[in-house]
């Protein structure tokens, strides 16, 4: 499945908010939780999880959150970016089924 770069959502929570706001070191707690709660009320959230998740995987994204999702910086080990696409296929899922819910 082709999942749509959410750059392209104008609906996106993060539409207009700088790209500052969400690439932040993994010791910087409160910008990532900051960061994270703008994701959660996100309209494409699934989208957005669903597309980033392999860049996730394969370091291509990294130091910042996505869908929600802290993508850790390319240094860390394989198994750490794995762990994070893991969690991206999790969101992908279940923000999924809330917008089918609230669509029926
Ligand atoms: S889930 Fe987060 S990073 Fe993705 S489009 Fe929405 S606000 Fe932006």
């Amino acid at each position: 499945m082709t999942h749509i770069d959410p750059v392209f959502f104008a609906e996106r929570s993060c539409n207009g908010i700088g790209q500052d706001a969400f690439f932040m070191s993994g010791q910087q707690e409160t910008r990532i939780r900051k960061a994270q709660q703008i994701c959660v009320a996100c309209p494409v959230l699934a989208e957005c999880a669903a597309f980033n998740r392999p860049l996730v995987a394969d370091g291509r994204l990294t130091g910042c959150v996505v869908g929600g999702v802290y993508a850790p910086p390319r240094a860390v080990r394989k198994r750490v970016r794995e762990d994070a696409a893991a969690q991206l296929a999790i969101v992908a899922r279940l923000a999924r089924r809330d917008v089918e819910k609230g669509a029926a």
